[in-house]
């Protein structure tokens, strides 16, 4: 993808303030909202310092940044989670450091992209930060993560920040339309509630399907129309997890609505309170069946309790 996303800007400024200055750090910790790209900022770093056309690096089109894009640069190495596992093991951490203290392939930097950094085991951090210490000339190491108190403290003071916050989703949904076309791209956006690269494998209509099945359900339950245990072995099973996200959203927008409509009109709390506290109690519900969803406990049941916390008594 060759689109470059506006909200880049202030990071890439930074990158080329720094190489203009000859104090780009060797390791840079790319700090990402969920979704914002950080991966993909990662390459345009990586395309940056490599491209062969200085005036307008990165050019995208010369073959080191095509190599870049499609991770096929020899000296652009990619660290993450390998096979069924989660974490990134201290054996590949070592080849990569092995592999940055030999000369790059060409006039250029060799590079590290870690993503996510927070995947690191404690000794692949550990062993990483040697390679911090010590950097062997012309080396990137790029730290990309959406939780940086994960990571060592040790290995975040050898790093200099980089913050990449996310776009607002209007411009999250216009980015989505200009990179895969036209979409419900708002609604996706809102049913998982992360950022536009999360979507950009996504089908739109299927979530956006979803957002709307989930919230006119739980209108439905919380009118009375419906029971929650006649939906709740359904929701256990199928998407679970954009559900959970789908509900958080739909509260936190339903309780900044009530809010502004008090501002508005100036209805005094107590014809509103009810209704914001009723959202806020759903919000905790739907925080501890999130919490829930990762243990082994029957779902079902767990979804069953969350939706009577929302039905009527
Ligand atoms: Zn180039």
């Amino acid at each position: 993808m060759s689109l470059l996303p506006p909200w880049f800007e202030d990071a890439c400024n930074e990158v080329n303030a720094a190489l203009a200055a000859e104090r780009l750090a060797h390791g840079l910790l790319i700090h990402e909202d969920p979704g914002a790209g950080g991966l993909e900022f990662a390459r345009w770093v990586a395309q940056r310092v490599n491209c062969t056309v200085p005036a307008r690096a990165p050019c995208g089109e010369c073959q080191e940044c095509r190599w870049i894009a499609a991770d096929q640069h020899p000296d652009v190495t990619r660290l993450s989670p390998e096979g069924d596992s989660t974490q990134i093991l201290i054996q590949s951490v070592r080849d990569l450091a092995a592999d940055l203290a030999l000369t790059s392939h060409g006039r250029g930097y060799k590079v590290a992209i870690v993503a996510p950094a927070e995947a690191m085991n404690h000794f692949a951090a550990n062993a990483l930060l040697k390679t911090l210490e010590e950097p062997p000339k012309r080396t990137l190491v790029l730290l990309v993560t959406s939780q940086p108190s994960r990571l060592l403290p040790t290995l975040r003071s050898r790093c200099s920040r980089l913050r990449l916050a996310g776009p607002s989703r209007e411009k999250a949904a216009a980015y989505l339309a200009a990179a895969r076309g036209a979409g419900p791209w708002l609604e996706a956006l809102a049913a998982t509630g992360a950022g536009p690269f999360v979507l950009l494998d996504a089908d739109p209509a299927a979530l956006a399907h979803l957002r709307a099945d989930t919230i006119s359900t739980l209108r439905d339950i919380g009118s009375g129309n419906l029971q929650p245990p006649a939906v709740a072995e359904h929701w256990a099973k199928n998407e679970l997890s954009i559900r959970l996200s789908c509900l958080e959203s739909w509260v936190t927008e339903s309780i900044l609505e009530s809010a502004s409509i008090r501002d508005v009109t100036h209805l005094s709390g107590e014809a509103l309170a009810p209704k914001i506290c009723r959202l806020f109690e759903f919000s905790d519900a739907i925080r501890d069946m999130r919490k829930l969803a990762h243990t082994s406990i029957n779902k079902t049941m767990a979804v069953e309790a969350m939706l009577w916390r929302w039905a009527r008594p």
